[in-house]
């Protein structure tokens, strides 16, 4: 608490973490006395450097450029890079924290790491983007490798940022190696990586309604976000019977309860992914829907919501909202959306409710799943990829069962995420002695 007392984020993920995992600790003998946990939250290797780049003006700009290599124990260090104002130390310690217990739990041989910089992409030109990513990995190629670390996209990394970090990675290594994943199709990609982390989500809240002799069929989701995860989300739920009637962004919500259907999506995706503009434009084609400038969906009615956007944007009182509005099942596909007085709102209504390093592991699954189409250079089909990530996410609901169901039946996916992403880190730390 004294070493990191300057970062909320990372504290407020340990915490959680903490609370499940010690009482585990406590009642199991081979974890006693061996301080696994103090070994778990000082990252292996925290990397912090300058990212010197010359804007269309031709004046030369300064950003800080990060990777938080938390752990390898498992496999080599894997984790997105996040593009976004707002990052710093705290915020990625916290990320690559959580993605070590996530990583853990897909099955797959995957370390945790996490990296980004305090650069802003909006408003920069395509050229600015570049000249960035190519001095960004003009550091970075010298701290990853694809037995080392394989970095993949997050908040404002997408398949543009990613295309230009290979590009440099491949001209200094003089390589062509799974370095990086959400590649393009064309040079090493993964069919379904895109989509995987919305679709991963959506299948792990079908695993949880299931259970309970329910379906999405039907149901009305509120969604946060107009970004990648948000955009898959949507178009799994939609196709799976649902119907979606928020998106979000940092400007605010727009709300359209005759739902997002896929004509709709697509006009999403033209907005954000190819025009890079704001959610607001949503109502030039279709002015029936409604928008909160400034707001976040969680005041709108719905069965279930999934919030896909940023850490700590759900809080008590949006989860009182929800709870009072009849939701039954919250399930994040952002990092840490709910904040922990939300989080005991939902455990206390009893209402399903899945975090993000179980629901929205299918990204970085399937990332796993890249590296080992890149490693065997071979390419599976669309098909094959959903199959596993449908397997997937089901083991993991599984492992959540079997850690997290408490005395009366109910399902403390917290918990059974927590114990479960530990039991396997935690084993392999013991086997390789203090290193
Ligand atoms: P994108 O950059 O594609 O989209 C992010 C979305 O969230 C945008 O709509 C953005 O709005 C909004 N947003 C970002 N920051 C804020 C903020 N501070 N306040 C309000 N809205 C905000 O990112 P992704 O969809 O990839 O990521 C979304 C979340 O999912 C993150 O928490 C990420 O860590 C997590 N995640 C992503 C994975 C992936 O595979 N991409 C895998 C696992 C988790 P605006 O355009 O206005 O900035």
């Amino acid at each position: 608490k004294v070493r990191n007392a300057h970062e909320p984020e990372f504290l407020q993920a340990v915490r959680e973490v903490a609370e499940t995992v010690l009482p585990y600790i406590a009642e199991h003998e081979i974890y006693n006395g061996k301080n696994i946990l103090l070994r778990m939250v000082e990252p292996e290797r925290a990397i912090m450097f300058r990212v010197p780049w010359v804007d269309d003006n031709g004046e030369i700009q300064v950003n800080r450029g990060y990777r938080i290599q938390m752990s390898s124990v498992i496999g080599p260090y894997k984790g997105g890079l996040r593009f976004h104002p707002t990052v710093n130390l705290s915020i990625l310690k916290f990320l690559a924290f959580e993605q070590v217990f996530k990583n853990s739990l897909t099955t797959l041989p995957m370390g945790g790491g996490k990296g980004g910089s305090d650069f802003d992409p909006k408003g920069k030109s395509d050229n600015e983007i570049m000249r960035f990513c190519h001095s960004f990995m003009s550091e970075l190629f010298r701290h990853i490798g694809p037995n080392t670390d394989v970095p993949a996209g997050d908040i404002g990394v997408g398949a543009r940022e990613i295309g230009f970090l290979f590009g440099m990675y491949r001209k200094i290594r003089n390589e062509f190696t799974g370095v990086l994943t959400g590649k393009g199709l064309s040079w090493g990609g993964s069919l379904i990586r895109p989509e995987a982390t919305g679709y991963g989500n959506v299948y792990f809240a079908q695993n949880m309604l299931e259970l309970k002799g329910d379906s999405l069929e039907g149901k009305i989701i509120t969604v946060s976000g107009s970004g990648n995860v948000a955009q898959y989300a949507t178009e799994k739920a939609t196709q799976l019977g649902a119907k979606v009637v928020t998106l979000s962004d940092s400007g605010g919500t727009i709300y359209d309860k005759d739902g997002i259907d896929e004509e709709k999506l697509a006009y999403v995706m033209e907005i954000k992914n190819t025009k890079r503009g704001r959610i607001s434009e949503y109502l030039d084609k279709y002015p029936n829907a409604e928008y909160y400038a400034g707001k976040t969906p969680w005041h709108i009615p719905c069965d279930i919501a999934m919030p896909c956007a940023t850490q700590n944007e759900l809080d008590k009182e949006n989860a009182e909202a929800l709870v009072k509005n009849g939701c039954i099942c919250v399930s994040e596909g952002a990092n840490m959306p709910c904040t922990p007085g939300a989080v005991m709102v939902f455990h206390n209504s009893k209402i399903l409710f899945a975090p993000g390093k179980a629901s929205n592991a299918g990204g970085v699954a399937t990332s796993g799943l890249e590296m080992a189409q890149n490693s065997l250079r071979y390419s599976w089909t669309r098909e094959e990829v959903d199959e596993k990530l449908k397997g997937i996410m089901k083991s993991i609901h599984n492992s959540c069962i079997e850690h997290g169901k408490d005395p009366d039946g109910y399902i403390n996916y917290v918990r059974g995420a927590n114990i479960a992403g530990f039991v396997k880190v935690a084993d392999a730390v013991l086997a390789q002695g203090v290193v």
